[in-house]
């Protein structure tokens, strides 16, 4: 139990000797102002040391390490969990909004070979109030340090939301209505596990969906990202047509670029192809680089030409430019383990 996982009804339970808006007030300075109990400074002060003192308000993530780059716009944040497992987050600060990247599990069991979370393999899921927490964090940072409110949440960190949609879900809704993140305003990103995103399609909750393609062809896409065996293209158009015609929300497809391997016309054609059935955006990634992946990410020349091609193709095509790259601070680049598994299909592409 930490702060994050109690609902109003057990936080009264706290609060039972108190006047009834005690409740409200405690909540509100939780979820709106984002201060802790022990900072409640219109609460008593006897309140506050004994809710300060009690186990199962305390928090769940410990600070470990935060690192500045981009010139202090962006920030990477390194938390132990209770159990000594490791997460990060990235918070990122633009003109017009500011972006938190969450994680949903620590590890991940999808083992795509150029992740480092993949590299590293699988923890276990994040509770809830695991996730919660981070937005809550990052929130007080984004106001304390960019002076912005925290606008955007992507479930682009460590984990795969898919693989652990309940306690996801179940986070979205707190963020939604506890910290009023519009759910337009977070995109939940998978490698494309296809019962999730058909349960997301019947969701009243309107947030956008990422697809993590890499690869338009199942020989290749699965040598990249293998889930793919399980989930292949076919069933991944599927699920997205389905999501299509049951929201009218965005679907984007994220694409790695890597160097020979996913950046040629070819591969340009056969995105093109796919993005054009469910309407999809691209959003193409530089390659950050990875402990165990040794093959280069493509050029900026060979990002912007592979652009070009599918913007020429009447694809919706963007380059994503890349934050932190000097922090390590993309997707869950965490200090890997070596995993045999792994590195056999990184062999595979020996040139
Ligand atoms: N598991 C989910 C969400 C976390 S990964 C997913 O795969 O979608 C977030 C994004 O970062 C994904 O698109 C993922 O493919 C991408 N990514 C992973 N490793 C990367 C790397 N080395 N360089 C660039 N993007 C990477
Ligand atoms: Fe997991 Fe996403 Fe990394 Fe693949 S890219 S290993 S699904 S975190």
């Amino acid at each position: 139990m930490s702060l994050f996982d109690l609902d109003r009804t057990q936080m009264a339970a706290h609060l039972s000797n108190e006047p009834k808006f005690r409740l409200k007030q405690l909540w509100s300075g939780i979820y709106q102002n984002l201060a802790l109990p022990t900072e409640q400074t219109n609460l008593p002060k006897a309140l506050r040391e004994s809710l300060g003192a009690n186990q199962e308000l305390q928090l769940a993530l410990t600070q470990r390490e935060v690192l500045f780059a981009d010139e202090r716009k962006t920030i990477k944040t390194l938390y132990e969990l209770k159990d000594g497992k490791e997460i990060e987050t990235v918070l990122m600060s633009y003109s017009d909004r500011a972006t938190l990247c969450v994680s949903s599990q620590a590890g991940c069991a999808m083992g795509c070979v150029f992740c480092a979370t993949g590299q590293a393999g699988f923890f276990r899921h994040l509770s809830a109030a695991e996730i919660l927490e981070q937005v809550f964090h990052g929130a007080r940072t984004s106001r304390d340090v960019f002076s912005q409110r925290l606008s955007n949440l992507v479930f682009m960190g460590m984990g795969e939301p898919m693989a652990n949609y309940e306690n996801v879900i179940a986070a979205i809704q707190l963020i939604v209505f506890e910290f009023g993140i519009s759910a337009r305003h977070i995109t939940v990103s998978t490698v494309g596990i296809t019962p999730g995103i058909r349960k997301l399609a019947s969701q009243a909750l309107p947030v956008s969906l990422a697809v993590s393609l890499h690869a338009a062809n199942d020989e290749k896409r699965s040598r990249l990202v293998p889930i793919n065996d399980r989930y292949p293209i076919d069933e991944i158009m599927d699920s997205l047509e389905f999501f299509a015609e049951h929201s009218n929300r965005r679907i984007s497809f994220e694409w790695a670029m890597m160097a020979d391997i996913n950046d040629t016309d070819q591969d340009a054609r056969e995105l093109a192809e796919l993005a054009k059935r469910v309407g999809a955006h691209v959003n193409l990634i530089p390659l950050n680089p990875t402990p165990l992946w040794p093959y280069p990410g493509s050029s900026e020349t060979a990002v912007r030409n592979f652009r070009d091609n599918l913007v020429a193709l009447g694809i919706n095509a963007t380059i994503r430019r890349n934050r932190g790259n000097q922090i390590a601070a993309a997707c869950g680049q965490l200090i890997t383990q070596r995993r045999d598994k792994v590195r056999r299909r990184i062999e595979s592409f020996g040139r």
